[in-house]
């Protein structure tokens, strides 16, 4: 349905009878009350998180962070995570890290694709993010390996 489908043939006002069969009270006056422009214009997309009307992600995790997350400690710290000096991939990939998006053991036996959640590196223990980033074993050996104190001891 476009919203020229919602307006009166021939004219440049809302088809209220349409809209109101069509649409619940509440959507039918949110409907109503958009203006509509002085000269009819062709339908389109328009991205409201932009004053063009066109996507962008930029605009997109503006608009994310804005509405389902208002602690400013995670705006802060993807700002940083965003502004590091490191290729595309590991700011994309610790970004994945931080909002648990990995598949891990214990997230692919979460969502049944995995019947086992034990790290697979003897651990004994399930495979969550923090313990493949930090606490595993293995992990700490390469922290320690590349000098890298402060995450290991932190746990140690
Ligand atoms: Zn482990």
């Amino acid at each position: 349905m476009l919203v020229s489908d919602l307006l009166l043939p021939g004219s440049n006002t809302w088809n209220a009878a349409l809209i109101r069969r069509v649409f619940s009270p509440t959507d039918c006056d949110s409907i109503m009350s958009i203006r509509l422009p002085f000269c009819p214009q062709p339908d389109r997309r328009i991205w409201c998180g932009e004053k063009n009307g066109l996507y962008s992600v930029r605009s997109d995790y503006r608009l994310l962070l804005g509405s389902s997350s208002p602690n400013s400690d995670l705006c802060v710290f993807y700002k940083k995570l965003w502004s590091l000096k490191c290729p595309a991939k590991v700011r994309i990939n610790l970004w994945k890290f931080s909002l648990n998006f990995v598949p891990t053991r214990l997230n692919l036996f979460m969502k049944h694709v995995s019947l086992i959640d034990v790290c697979p590196r003897g651990c004994g223990v399930s495979e969550s993010v923090l313990h493949f980033c930090r606490d595993c074993d293995f992990v700490k050996a390469i922290w320690r390996g590349l000098n890298i104190s402060l995450l290991v001891s932190a746990n140690t």
